[in-house]
């Protein structure tokens, strides 16, 4: 089956609403505009329960079937927007300089209404279809306080699905994984304390600029030569901050960094041969260290079952060619994890296409994308939910 006549037909009326919210995007938690439209919708669908600050700013609607049955599938779009001023010049271009939606969460919400829509007005299932928008994804952490709000166990939610659209795959196709499919994406801020002075007396000093350069080229040995090489893990020092003149050595040195990894053996491997090589190399300099290591979002993984759903869905719509169901993991983060690991389910990519990468500000969302997107939640629903 291809794509869904009456998906088709919503093509235009939710491309305007992506672009309604393009161009006024909100970040993190402070999503209320965008969540307040979202509750609009739904109850203009006439969805039968609509609950609203639930992991502070996240909304769910609940939509009953036609059947007696009590079994719930939840469907989950996020919200938020990114800090980066767009330049992509369209119509509908973000109206608020610094705020823009660079990962296609306006896609993402558009068409979860759009398939609220559809489901509403056929209720051809039988049991209860969730539709959550989250706020804050993008570093906030708002799927997990969803979770932690109680919202699996509010509307009984036994299975979860997540999508998000991916540049570079053509439109029409699909992409997932059973397993791990997105990284756990831990931080890391490092303060190596020295001993400060004049540059032409070393040795009376203790360098913490020498010993932070040693430790950061020695945490490369943890991908080459810490790890199984068949096994995935990225480290990467990304700012680096010491010292204020030529002639000073200073007290302290300061740096940050990224450990991605794909399962919870190597994450916790990487978290302690990065805390044995700073504790080392300070010792074998006689300076010490501040580690502040803070566990960021989970390893995403998809649950084999419902990855075979999801596979079996995608491909119903849009042909066995055109979903690839090996797709490689990516090292990138997704707060959708925390309702994997509360609720078996499965996220799938939907592809956007030639366009900018995500968190370009050159990016815009693909609304050629929607009606295949619709047409997978509904189908989805109607497939996990049949009468
Ligand atoms: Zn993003
Ligand atoms: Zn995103």
């Amino acid at each position: 089956m291809p794509i869904l006549n009456r998906a088709a037909e919503l093509q235009d009326e939710v491309a305007e609403w992506r672009r309604h919210i393009h161009a006024r995007p909100e970040l993190l938690f402070a999503v209320e505009n965008t969540a307040a439209f979202v509750a609009e919708k739904l109850k203009e669908f006439g969805v039968d329960e609509i609950v609203t600050g639930i992991g502070r700013t996240g909304v769910v609607g609940l939509i009953k079937g036609k059947g007696e049955g009590s079994r719930t599938v939840g469907l989950r779009a996020d919200m938020d927007a990114l800090p980066l001023t767009e330049i992509t010049g369209k119509p509908w271009a973000s109206k608020i300089s610094g705020k823009m939606h660079a990962c296609g969460h306006d896609g993402h919400t558009a068409m979860l209404l759009g398939a609220a829509k559809y489901l509403a007005e056929t209720r051809n299932f039988n049991g209860n279809v969730a539709v959550i928008f989250q706020p804050a994804e993008e570093g906030g952490g708002g799927g997990n306080l969803m979770v932690k709000d109680g919202m699996m166990e509010r509307f009984g939610i036994e299975e979860v699905y997540g999508m998000h659209n991916l540049p570079g795959l053509p439109v029409g196709q699909f992409a997932t994984r059973k397993g791990p499919i997105m990284a756990a994406t831990d931080e890391f801020t490092v303060t190596i304390k020295g001993r400060g002075g004049h540059a032409a007396q070393p040795h009376r000093t203790i360098d913490p600029i020498a010993i932070g350069a040693q430790i950061v080229t020695n945490l490369q040995m943890i991908a080459s030569r810490n790890v199984d090489p068949l096994r995935s893990v990225v480290v990467s020092v990304t700012k680096f901050n010491a010292g204020f003149a030529h002639n000073v050595i200073p007290n302290d040195a300061t740096f940050a960094g990224t450990i991605r990894t794909l399962d919870e053996e190597v994450r916790a491997q990487a978290e302690a041969r990065l805390r044995e090589v700073v504790a080392g190399i300070c010792a074998a300099h006689a300076a010490e260290a501040d580690i502040n290591f803070h566990r960021n979002y989970p390893v995403t993984f998809n649950h084999a079952d419902e990855t075979e759903h999801a596979v079996a869905i995608a491909s119903d719509i849009a042909g066995e060619a055109n979903v690839n169901p090996e797709v490689d993991p990516m090292m990138g983060g997704e707060d959708f994890s925390y309702m994997l690991n509360a609720r078996p389910g499965a996220f799938i990519f939907i592809g956007n296409g030639d366009t900018a990468g995500l968190h370009n500000p050159a990016y815009d969302f693909n609304d050629e994308a929607i009606a295949h997107g619709i047409s997978y939640w509904v189908r989805l629903a109607e497939q996990r939910l049949g009468a």
